[in-house]
């Protein structure tokens, strides 16, 4: 990386992830700044407007083509070209930026980022299903790239950070911290009822609807279990989870020695995000600072599989290996929008998972992002065949 101003596009920047982003780059030291290329959002063509304005980004792009008007004409006058649909966000992350935050929620992620990864730009990884349902082939592309591939994942970004790349050898398994969601406490005859509303409500975290709902059914742990094992290169059962209700510690690696190393911090993504932007050095944040009197405890719980068999479909698709990663994802995705949409109940979308993850677990491994979609769209008609 050469003095100059360094570049970074958003994929999914009027999210969670890419708001926090901005944020994070608002409030960096000059010396650490970025230019802002390529911007990109679905429906809120406003928001996305107004980033690119206050960013003076070079490109605007929403993945829906019905707004590509619209989004044009709010753009008109400001010099910011403006795309759309899947062309639109190809040529986002085509843009030249020297790094590329990958926040586009689901498999619709995958394609964009790896456009990303193969045009060599280093990748801040927040989308967990490129890892999920590509594995080793995403893990391939970046390699063949050349850039650099920092996870943005809080629990990653915090194993990234405490595992030292000299003593690989010496890794027993990493500890991921999971906060146990709105249902941790819940007996599953209470989970049978209920609600969106009350299933989004977070007790930590703020994030998007999808990995709120994904977090109080545990599979965002599940994912994350499966993003893990590619990331750090882990057999299954040096992957392990723990409950962890305050998420202080975003999670922890242990070696042969019997040491364990956490990263701790306030349950804040922009500790994630802005150790992506400094990356390799450290710089300040605006983030809270810890006050460890005033927490005076951290508690830790075994998680239990029989309330979140998600955990238990990680394992699954972990040892089964091939495109079990890619069918569980797709066929979770799916159960995830008919629960959103109210036409699921919430334990169901396990049951569905597992029925679809059963019924395809012969298909082969892939060798090609073909085979990936492909695996992925066979587990969604699965899914939606069983839905109610
Ligand atoms: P979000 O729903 O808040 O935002 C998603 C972004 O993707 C938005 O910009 C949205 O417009 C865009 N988008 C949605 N559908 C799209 C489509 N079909 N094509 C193109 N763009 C589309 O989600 P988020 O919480 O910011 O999460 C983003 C990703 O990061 C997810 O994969 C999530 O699992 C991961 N992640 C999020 C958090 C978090 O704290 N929010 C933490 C860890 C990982
Ligand atoms: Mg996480």
């Amino acid at each position: 990386m050469t003095s100059a101003r360094r570049s970074i596009s958003i994929l999914g920047s009027t999210g969670s992830i890419g708001t926090n982003t901005l944020d994070v780059l608002t409030h960096l030291d000059e010396a650490d700044g970025f230019e802002v290329v390529a911007l990109t959002g679905a429906g809120n063509i406003e928001l996305l407007a107004e980033q690119a304005k206050a960013h003076r980004a070079k490109l605007a792009v929403t993945a829906d083509e019905s707004q590509y008007v619209a989004l044009r004409d709010l753009m008109s006058g400001t010099g910011i070209e403006v795309a759309a649909g899947q062309t639109g966000l190809l040529e986002a992350a085509s843009a030249e930026a020297d790094m590329v935050m990958a926040a586009i929620v689901g498999t619709a992620g995958l394609g964009p980022t790896l456009a990303a990864a193969k045009r060599g730009a280093d990748i801040a990884l927040a989308n967990k299903e490129c890892l999920v349902s590509a594995g080793d082939l995403f893990i391939s592309a970046v390699k063949a790239g050349g850039g650099r591939l920092l996870p943005v994942d809080s629990e990653h970004n915090a194993i990234f950070q405490v595992l030292e790349e000299n003593q690989r050898h010496a890794i027993e398994r990493v500890i991921l911290t999971a906060s146990g969601g709105p249902f941790r406490t819940f007996t599953r005859e209470q989970m049978a009822g209920v609600t969106v509303e009350t299933a989004r409500a977070h007790p930590n975290w703020s994030m998007g609807l999808k990995i709120s709902i994904d977090s109080a059914s545990m599979f965002n742990k599940a994912l994350e279990m499966i993003e893990a094992k590619h990331l750090f290169g882990l057999s299954p059962e040096q992957v392990e989870v723990i409950v962890h209700p305050q998420s202080i510690i975003h999670s922890m690696v242990g070696y042969a020695d019997g040491s364990v190393l956490a990263q701790l911090g306030c349950p804040d993504m922009r500790h994630a995000i802005g150790y992506a932007l400094h990356y390799p050095r450290r710089g300040k944040l605006p983030v809270e600072r810890l006050d460890f009197a005033k927490l005076s405890r951290l508690d830790f719980e075994a998680p239990d599989e029989t309330r979140f068999p998600a955990l238990r479909l990680a394992r699954l698709a972990m040892t089964r290996g091939g495109v079990q990663g890619a069918v569980l994802n797709g066929a979770k995705e799916v159960a995830l929008e008919a629960f959103i949409a109210g036409e699921l109940p919430f334990l169901a979308m396990a049951e569905i998972t597992e029925a679809v993850m059963d019924e395809l677990a012969q298909l082969p491994p892939a060798t090609t992002m073909d085979d990936v979609f492909a695996a992925d769209l066979e587990a969604r008609h699965r899914a939606k065949a069983k839905l109610p």
